[in-house]
């Protein structure tokens, strides 16, 4: 069997932010810079560095970021009243709300507050709805940045069978949307397993191309794969181990395990991960573009 080859996120998401710098300079060039909000509530150590991971690509680009850190007894009403301001705050195309939030938020409530022309998350329902119709207007990040690997690799996904593992409003159930839409990369026969699905290795076994995004370390090995199956690890879990930092960043796919038998995978870290982040920016950079027309 030959090499598996490896879906270097890190390498695409380059190639995106070096298309991306003739747009940021057309808008600068129209005195528009191109802004994020990105608010953070509460203090998990996780979600901070995700945050401070993307705010800093955006401030290596040049492009504005404020991120907006409310304690974790903020209620409702003040971060729905803090989005409000920031809908009709110029310098933001884009708003960011960092999930998950205090259980005692409703995220719906939150969601529907956001203007969707700045949704750059695509987590709005109106944002949802369109993708649903098949007319996608900002697509959530994460799909979007497996579909662009995908296309960049040359990965056929019409008349596939791809199976996708988790069905989060956030990458599971909008990948399943998308890859059954009637467009390229698209096309594709596409099976949502999640903890209700019976007899899930035979369904994972017939994938074409698989998709984990379970948040369950090691949850795919060799056994739940066929020959040359296209794994895509979506997973970023914190493994408690030795190291100095005292943990290490695993995937959801035991990659030792599947790495004899698939044809392509994304490594995790510098998979999945750089493409959610080159996404958020292309959205970014869309929603300030839509303010040049009017
Ligand atoms: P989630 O907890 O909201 O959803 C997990 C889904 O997996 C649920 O639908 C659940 O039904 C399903 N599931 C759980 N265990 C299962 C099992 N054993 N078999 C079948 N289905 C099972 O998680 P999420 O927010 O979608 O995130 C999933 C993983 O992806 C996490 O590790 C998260 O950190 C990671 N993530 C990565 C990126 C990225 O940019 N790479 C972005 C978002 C999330």
């Amino acid at each position: 069997m030959t090499e598996a080859q490896l879906l270097s996120g890190k390498t695409v998401s380059e190639s995106v932010y070096k298309s991306l710098i003739p747009r940021i300079s057309d808008l600068k060039e129209n005195s528009i810079t191109p802004g994020l909000a990105a608010v953070l509530v509460g203090d998990d150590p996780a979600s901070n560095v995700y945050v401070r991971n993307k705010t800093k690509r955006f401030e290596k680009l040049g492009l504005f970021t404020d991120t907006i850190k409310l304690s974790s007894d903020t209620t409702e009403d003040e971060l729905i009243k803090l989005i409000e301001q920031l809908n009709v705050d110029n310098r933001f195309h884009g708003i960011l709300v960092q999930l998950p939030l205090p259980k005692a938020m409703d995220n719906q409530n939150v969601l529907l507050a956001i203007n969707p022309k700045k949704d750059v998350d695509g987590f709005h329902p109106v944002n949802l709805g369109l993708l649903t119709a098949g007319t996608p207007s900002f697509i959530p990040c994460t799909p979007k940045g497996i579909l662009r690997l995908l296309e960049h690799y040359n990965i056929e996904t019409d008349g596939k069978n791809v199976v996708i593992v988790g069905r989060s409003n956030i990458v599971g159930r909008p990948m399943s949307i998308l890859l059954s839409l009637k467009r390229n990369p698209g096309n594709a026969t596409v099976t949502l397993c999640h903890t209700h699905t019976q007899n899930q290795k035979d369904i994972t076994r017939s994938a074409d191309i698989l998709i984990s995004a379970t948040g369950i370390p090691g949850s795919i090995s060799d056994q739940d794969i066929s020959n040359d199956t296209v794994v895509i690890d979506v997973g970023i879990n914190r493994v408690e181990d030795d190291s100095e930092k005292g943990y290490s960043i695993v995937g959801d796919v035991d990659y030792n395990s599947v790495i004899h038998k698939t044809s392509a995978i994304t490594p995790v870290p510098g998979g999945v991960g750089p493409m959610t982040i080159a996404m958020l920016v292309e959205n970014t950079i869309e929603a300030a573009e839509s303010t040049l027309s009017k």
